[in-house]
């Protein structure tokens, strides 16, 4: 039966108290995306099989290992999206978004399904901020990117994030490259893990990526691509690097990342923070100029990022970051007897109303009780209504910290009496 009292592996609820951070985090986001002028784009949970298969590509881990795949009533073959990029380039084709005027910045809040091994900071589903500029292959382009993703990690003043950098060239000049990993790691075939094997094959550079301890200490003597760029993908990373210089983005040029998706040229980058003990990277992008094409549309050059939302949360909560959320409860309105119950309840909704966040009993408690929920709920003021109270139209606002204590109207002048001595008292608390 622990089958429906416990969520699927791989996936987290997320209770108020944590909501609360989520919305904090979602909202700088969008405040940052929308300063930099991208809008946000909505697509589909589940989308074509193919659109992933060409859109991530075949070699990928993604594509090979970790999709959600299954056959609909239809009998047609639908993916859970692993990422947001394919959907979010598929809705930019689909509408000719491109006609609007190039570039066009789109950003995303999705949640992402794989199938992988679930630990801290890997999930099954997850939740990543996405950033997507198509229609400039310049590489001030690259540098507004990546400049973004570093504006945000300095919203919340994270200081353990490394930004690393690194080329990874065009089709042309990867070609004599790849021919090169080929024959570097052909001569370690006898140690190479069983999916290395099948990489050398179809993709040598997923070699680079891999996780296993003996494949990556071969890795690291692998050739690298930085000595094989053509003329044109050296400038274009030199340029790159220029325009982050003269942003003052700090960075270090790792010539191993590769970035686990196919459609990946030029410019790759990784934002990495230590979480948990281990080095993960918390977001993570690149250029991929021949995506659009590949999924059917002109040719137009593009890139962006994908930004692990829990890994960003776990990130904050080991620095110890406040995120400055809001009380759930400002005022608890206590009451004894049907007539002031009644009463409280009309108060709480004149001041929800106004803005106001207020609670009032609705379990027929004691006033005892009433007032340890009061606490519960971390409320700065509490009012007492009763017989009594009701008769006079007047009620004591008590200060739940400071024991401060006022008498505010409960006719007309409520709100009014209300606002005024909060005011008057959080003025005198500084
Ligand atoms: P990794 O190398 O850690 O597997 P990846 O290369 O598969 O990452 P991307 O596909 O580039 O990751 O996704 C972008 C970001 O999304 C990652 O940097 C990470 O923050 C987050 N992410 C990816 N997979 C997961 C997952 N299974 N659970 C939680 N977050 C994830
Ligand atoms: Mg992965």
């Amino acid at each position: 039966m622990a089958i429906i009292t416990q969520a699927p592996r791989g996936t987290e609820d997320v209770l108020p108290a944590e909501a609360v951070n989520w919305q904090i985090i979602e909202g700088v986001m969008r405040s940052e995306a929308a300063l930099h002028g991208f809008g946000e784009v909505r697509t589909p949970v589940f989308e074509h099989t193919e659109l992933f298969q060409r859109g991530v590509g075949d070699t990928t881990d993604i594509v090979q290992k970790e999709m959600y795949t299954f056959l609909d009533k239809g009998g047609r073959s639908v993916t859970l999206r692993p990422e947001g990029t394919a959907g979010a380039a598929r809705a930019m084709l689909e509408h000719g978004v491109y006609n609007d005027g190039l570039p066009v910045r789109f950003y995303y809040l999705t949640s992402c399904y794989r199938y992988e091994k679930a630990q801290k900071g890997r999930l099954r589903e997850f939740h990543q901020f996405g950033a997507e500029l198509y229609g400039s292959a310049d590489p001030l382009a690259d540098a507004e990117v990546i400049l973004l993703g570093s504006s945000i990690f300095e919203r919340f003043g994270l200081s353990d994030v490394r930004l690393e950098i690194n080329s990874i060239g065009c089709p042309e000049c990867r070609a004599k490259y790849l021919e090169a990993l080929r024959d570097y790691f052909g001569a370690h075939r006898d140690e190479l893990c069983e999916t290395c094997l099948d990489r050398l094959e179809r993709n040598p550079m997923r070699i680079l990526d891999c996780k296993s301890p003996v494949c990556s200490a071969i890795a690291a003597g692998a050739p690298k691509m930085l000595d094989y760029l053509c003329d044109g993908c050296r400038e274009h990373f030199e340029s790159v690097k220029q325009a982050l210089d003269a942003a003052g983005v700090a960075y270090t040029v790792n010539p191993s990342i590769v970035r686990g998706l196919d459609y990946y040229t030029r410019t790759v980058f990784e934002f990495l923070a230590p979480i948990d003990g281990r080095e993960l990277a918390v977001c993570a992008g690149g250029r991929y100029d021949g995506l659009i094409e590949e999924l059917g549309g002109q040719s137009m050059p593009a890139l962006g990022f994908g930004l692990g939302m829990e890994r960003l949360l776990l990130l904050l909560r080991q620095q110890s970051v406040e995120l400055p959320g809001e009380d759930p409860c400002e005022i608890f309105i206590a009451s004894l007897g049907q007539p002031a119950k009644l009463a409280a309840f009309r108060l709480c909704d004149t001041l929800w109303k106004s803005g106001v966040r207020a609670s009032c009993d609705v379990n027929g408690r004691g006033l005892k009780a009433q007032m340890k929920y009061a606490d519960k709920l971390g409320a700065k003021y509490s009012l007492v209504l009763g017989d009594d109270e009701l008769a006079a139209g007047k009620a004591e606002l008590k200060n739940m910290k400071t024991g401060e204590k006022q008498k505010i109207s409960l006719g007309e002048k409520f709100l009014d009496d209300y606002l005024t001595a909060v005011t008057a008292q959080e003025d005198m608390s500084f």
